[in-house]
């Protein structure tokens, strides 16, 4: 299948291939002929599938027809980096259509913002706190409103939004057409689908699993190792441009330093800096001034930067769904990456979720020449042919499991 054998204007196709996408992916392939035909969806698609591409192609579609100067659709996105990112989508789809693009967000001033809204800019890409914000403060004309994307609805939940999301929604005519996306869908998000949707089509692609390219390694090492282990990974010449996750933002600066020292170049990305920092952050990642970015998960939620070579999850992820989240970040694009994931014992309870849910065992991975401390050797003993957790995903140096006494909880709870 090809974007020609969609029915959209010629203007969308050129800008298509301006992008060089030049075979459409399964969500892509799923979602736009029925976003075309006007129909509500509930697509379950994590980042790195093209999910985005496949909700604005549609709207750009949609609008090209009929009126401007109202807005005509607004999408919902739970951070400012994938309102951004979704926004640099429009621009660059809708460039030669003359539909315009703004974004609301907060930690920004609110002058332009407010333009926009009252200006009728014909896509709003938000997120819900500063919209709903300005909204109380009569900015929001969303009379004429034709489509809504709810973005990453799991996330907006996790983060606390879905009740301005839902209070967003009184703001806006109930005719109108709906998509909604998440990568997993918990209770209140199936809640909210089945109030906002009608007669949805449900689009599954790679429902709670990873990005197929991607391969995952488990490093198993103790604590006090783990600062000495990441710069060891680091140092290899084919890890080229490196996105490590921490759990804190306090963690995320404490490597970034210990990181610099070890005389990488390297930058971090968090909640606690300030939009300008975030955005240098970012654009020096994505175009190499900087080999490694350091961030946590909100902060890198629905990051698109091209060519990651590998996510180096530095503290294991709290839920499943992070996982899935940093890992999307790599091996986009059907591009092939690395997830490595540094465990200490006490994240096996998660190892055994992880492999839960993707129906296979990680392999555990020792690097070469790295001084292990005695006790890391002692647990994780080498694998034997018959151990449950031999099946390595990809090869990366010597493959170890853990010794069934350090893991016969887990076993037993069904992994
Ligand atoms: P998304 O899942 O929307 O975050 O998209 C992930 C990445 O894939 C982005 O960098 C897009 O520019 C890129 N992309 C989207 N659709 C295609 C396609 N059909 N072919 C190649 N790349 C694509």
């Amino acid at each position: 299948m090809t974007f020609q054998d969609f029915d959209i204007d010629p203007r969308l196709l050129a800008a298509v291939a301006q992008a060089s996408y030049v075979t459409p992916t399964p969500i892509q392939e799923a979602a736009i002929p029925a976003a075309l035909d006007g129909q509500d969806l509930i697509g379950t698609a994590q980042t790195g599938t093209g999910k985005t591409a496949a909700f604005v192609l549609p709207i750009l579609q949609k609008l090209l027809g009929g009126p401007r100067g109202h807005t005509r659709a607004l999408i919902l996105s739970p951070t400012r980096e994938l309102a951004q990112q979704t926004h640099e989508t429009i621009e660059a789809l809708g460039a030669r259509t003359g539909i315009r693009s703004a974004t609301v967000y907060g930690g920004v001033r609110y002058t332009s913002q407010i333009k926009a809204l009252k200006g009728g800019i014909d896509i709003i890409v938000a997120c819900p706190g500063r919209l709903l914000d300005l909204i109380g403060q009569g900015c929001g004309r969303f009379d004429r409103l034709e489509a809504l994307v709810i973005d990453e609805a799991d996330r907006m939940l996790d983060m606390g939004f879905l009740p301005s999301v839902r209070e967003i929604l009184k703001h806006l005519p109930a005719r109108r057409q709906t998509m909604l996306f998440s990568a997993t869908f918990p209770h209140e998000v199936e809640q909210l689908a089945s109030q906002v949707l009608t007669n949805p089509q449900r689009i599954a692609i790679g429902l709670m699993r990873p990005v197929e390219t991607v391969s995952h390694a488990l490093y198993p090492v103790d604590e006090s190792q783990k600062m000495d282990l990441l710069l060891a990974l680091l140092k290899s010449p084919e890890r080229t441009s490196v996105l490590v996750f921490t759990r804190t933002r306090r963690r995320a600066d404490r490597i970034t330093r210990q990181i610099a020292r070890a005389g990488l170049r390297v930058t971090c990305l968090h909640g606690d800096l300030s939009q300008s920092h975030r955005q240098a952050a970012l654009n020096g990642f994505k175009s190499g001034a900087y080999r490694v970015l350091v961030a946590t998960d909100i902060a890198a939620r629905g990051l698109d930067v091209e060519g990651i070579s590998h996510v180096i999850n530095y503290d294991m992820p709290d839920t499943a769904d992070a996982y899935l989240h940093r890992i999307g970040r790599t091996g986009r694009a059907e591009r092939t990456g690395d997830a490595i994931t540094l465990a200490t014992p006490q994240d096996w309870e998660m190892v055994w979720t992880l492999q839960k849910i993707m129906g296979e065992d990680l392999s555990r991975q020792m690097l070469d020449g790295f001084e292990y401390s005695r006790q890391v050797s002692a647990i994780y003993a080498p694998v034997k042919a018959a151990t449950p957790a031999a099946r390595p995903t990809k090869s990366h140096g010597r493959h170890f499991a853990p010794a069934r006494q350090s893991v016969r909880g887990f076993y037993r709870r069904g992994g």
